[in-house]
């Protein structure tokens, strides 16, 4: 959420962000709403203040037995009160717009996030890695999976519809082994791991800004009241809502590890072969808060972007990252790169990891603030980025790995989450 009076001062800035994302924005009805909203505050703050005087007063008649006065004060609050009634309704209806409108603003745009409508338009900045030659007509990752009895998509389909799967054996090995790695690699470099609440509320939602606009892709549990996360990045943003953090040692470094469920509404047709796109995956995911300096953010963003380039290096994948376009871009992020990690069977680069920048975003819809140096109370810059995502990245592991014997090969970092094993046995 940006705040009203920037928006006020910087209305043409916050309409160019928007269209650059490609999004609708309402910023002269919601400046209208405001004033609206602002000059029937003032009015029933007055007649409240008009009719707690009358009150008072009336009181004071009563004890000084001046009954008539009294009726005829009583008769006036009456009045008061009924154009109160009428003027408050009003008002809520005013402040329910204003809500719904302000929520609908995008984060603005870094300048130097490159401009382009979808993910065609967006820059690579670097390679890393030598894609694999193979001596052999080499197998995509459902035909490898299935053929070692390491992922059974069919029973998923039968059990729980399309894009669901199984992992078995060496494969749910696989899935939790990249996720303890991650894990390793975050706590080795500070980061505060966690395990955290997968039903959250509608609040969490809309603090860390996945709402309105992700409601479609979000599982409700309407019975109880309840959302299932897309991502731990929700419970994470929302682990210090409304509290004013220390910062005075440092950005705090949060992660965790979570499954994720996704409607991918809008997806139909797209990805459904095999485990690129699926219902529910699990996650290792990288949240930083850091004091309000666009500078400091810069740096986060680079470093949670690392680490999970480290990571990859360890997975001794090849990968790229690309800065993000504009269009492609959700509405809450300021910057954005990904990661794409080489997959043969697409003969591309397939999204593995986002990473993302949004200054104070989510810190103001969630009262997310510090103090700085001053003793100032500010508003956090929040960060995010994927140290790992599973199955997606078994994609990459499975499908670079593989040997002419049909077994696949387990890189080394792995293996002591692998029971020492150094391949998966051909079938
Ligand atoms: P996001 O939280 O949308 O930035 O996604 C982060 C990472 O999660 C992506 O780069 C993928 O690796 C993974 N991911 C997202 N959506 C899905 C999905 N529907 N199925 C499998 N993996 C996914």
């Amino acid at each position: 959420m940006l705040d009203i009076k920037w928006i006020r001062n910087h209305q043409e800035q916050v309409k160019a962000a928007a269209k650059q994302k490609g999004m609708a924005c309402h910023v002269e009805e919601l400046l209208l709403i405001d004033d609206k909203k602002k000059e029937l505050l003032g009015r029933v703050d007055k007649l409240r203040t008009e009719r707690n005087r009358a009150s008072d007063q009336i009181g004071a008649l009563l004890t000084q037995k001046r009954r008539a006065e009294a009726e005829q004060l009583k008769e006036q609050v009456r009045g008061t009160n009924q154009i109160l009634v009428k003027l408050e309704a009003e008002l809520t209806t005013y402040m329910q717009r204003y809500d719904a409108l302000m929520l609908k603003v995008p984060n603005l745009v870094s300048p130097d996030t490159p401009f382009g409508e979808s993910d065609l338009d967006n820059v690579e900045l670097r390679r890393v890695g030598e894609k694999p030659t193979f001596t052999f007509e080499p197998l995509d990752h459902v035909q490898l999976g299935e053929g070692l009895g390491i992922i059974d998509f069919a029973r998923g389909v039968k059990v729980a519809g399309s894009r669901n799967y199984y992992l078995k054996g060496m494969g749910l090995y696989l899935h939790r082994a990249v996720q303890q790695l991650a894990i390793d690699l975050l706590t080795d470099r500070g980061f505060t791991v966690m395990d955290v609440p997968l039903m959250v509320r509608e609040e969490t939602l809309l603090n860390a800004a996945f709402f309105p606009a992700g409601r479609d892709q979000t599982y409700e549990l309407s019975e109880d009241n309840a959302w299932l996360v897309g991502t731990s990045e929700g419970p994470l943003v929302s682990y210090y809502a409304g509290e004013v953090v220390d910062l005075s040692q440092g950005p705090i470094q949060l992660a965790a590890v979570s499954n994720c469920f996704r409607k991918e509404a809008g997806s139909a047709g797209r990805d459904v072969r095999g485990l690129y796109r699926v219902h529910q995956f699990a996650k290792v995911e990288q949240v930083i808060l850091c004091e309000n300096d666009t500078e400091e953010a810069e740096r986060q963003l680079h470093s949670i972007t690392q680490n999970a380039e480290d990571l990859l290096a360890q997975l001794e994948l090849p990968y790229r990252v690309v800065a993000v376009c504009t269009g492609d871009m959700g509405a809450k992020n300021y910057k954005q790169f990904d990661i794409e990690t080489w997959m043969p069977s697409r003969q591309a680069y397939g999204e593995t990891h986002s990473s993302s920048s949004l200054l104070d975003f989510q810190a103001r819809r969630s009262n997310l603030r510090y103090r700085d140096k001053n003793g100032e109370l500010r508003y956090c810059y929040t960060l995010n980025n994927t140290a790992v995502a599973s199955p997606r990245i078994l994609i990459p592991l499975l499908e670079n790995h593989q040997q002419a014997n049909g077994s696949i090969y387990i890189p080394h970092a792995l293996r002591p989450y692998m029971r020492g094993l150094e391949a998966i046995p051909a079938p």
